[in-house]
């Protein structure tokens, strides 16, 4: 039986064997983390992070199932978007900006992105929620925080106490943007082989979000977006509800432990 517009999928695209294959470890080490952590698979949900890769890789990803598409750069998403978007029709994926995001881009952004992982200042709050209101729709949001005080991360500082009291205060304002739903934290831990740090930088945004959800209980705060492909099961076993994966999916001889 022929479907009149349908492309073969796993014969027509060459990168479907690497990432399926890939796929089917970054599954067995997901649920791994649930198993040791008590928790279940359905709790964690998985970005492919396509920066760097090609339309034709994206659609590969798509066909095996990865609907999330997350993306640093504005500019590489509409590039690629009208690209992709034509050769997966009728399918379409879910578009995730992960990467900092400037001010004087946020119209573009607002556009493009189904969840926006790294808001992290209240002036690009603000330019999205005026961009959101404009295009009369509501935007998804994570706040990008920084617990670790590592100066070559952007996020909001949470590190300290006084920090943290900050935050709060920023968050008040937030929740006065009536166009922005504000659904959670990300992080990005330190690139370091000491996987107690990275665990400690994971367990203190989980308990910062769980602070935060005391504070505001009016919102469910139910996204935690953290871990990569070296460190997502930390972050599972740590309270992720989000991993962000790229290498680990498109690379064809990644292995568990490798780093970048
Ligand atoms: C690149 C990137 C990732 C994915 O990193 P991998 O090591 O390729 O899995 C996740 N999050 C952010 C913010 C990124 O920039």
């Amino acid at each position: 039986m022929t479907n009149m517009g349908e492309k073969a999928p796993f014969a027509s695209n060459p990168f479907i064997k690497t990432i399926a294959t890939n796929l089917a470890q970054v599954e067995d080490r997901i649920q791994a983390a649930c198993r040791s952590a008590g928790r279940r698979r359905e709790e964690v949900a998985i970005v492919a992070v396509t920066k760097g890769r090609s339309p034709a890789e994206m659609a590969g990803a798509f066909r095996c199932g990865l609907q999330a598409l997350g993306e640093n750069r504005i500019e590489e998403l509409e590039a690629k978007r009208p690209i992709l978007e034509a050769d997966i029709a009728p399918g379409r994926p879910e578009w995730h900006v992960i990467g900092h995001v400037q001010s004087r881009k946020a119209e573009r952004v607002a556009a493009s992105a189904d969840l926006i992982h790294s808001v992290d200042s209240v002036r690009l709050a603000e330019r999205l929620e005026r961009a959101a209101a404009t295009g009369g729709r509501r935007l998804p949001v994570l706040l990008q925080v920084n617990v670790s005080g590592e100066a070559s991360k952007s996020g909001f500082a949470a590190q300290t106490p006084a920090d943290r009291e900050a935050l709060l205060e920023i968050i008040e304002t937030l929740r006065g943007l009536p166009h922005l739903d504000i659904e959670g934290l990300m992080t990005i831990a330190p690139l370091t082989p000491e996987s107690g740090l990275v665990r400690d930088v994971f367990r203190r945004t989980r308990m910062l979000l769980e602070h935060i959800r005391e504070i505001f209980p009016d919102r469910e705060w139910a996204v935690l977006s953290m871990g990569m492909s070296g460190d997502f099961e930390l972050a599972i076993e740590e309270g992720a509800t989000l991993i962000r994966v790229g290498r680990a999916l498109f690379e064809p001889l990644l292995r568990r432990g490798d780093t970048a």
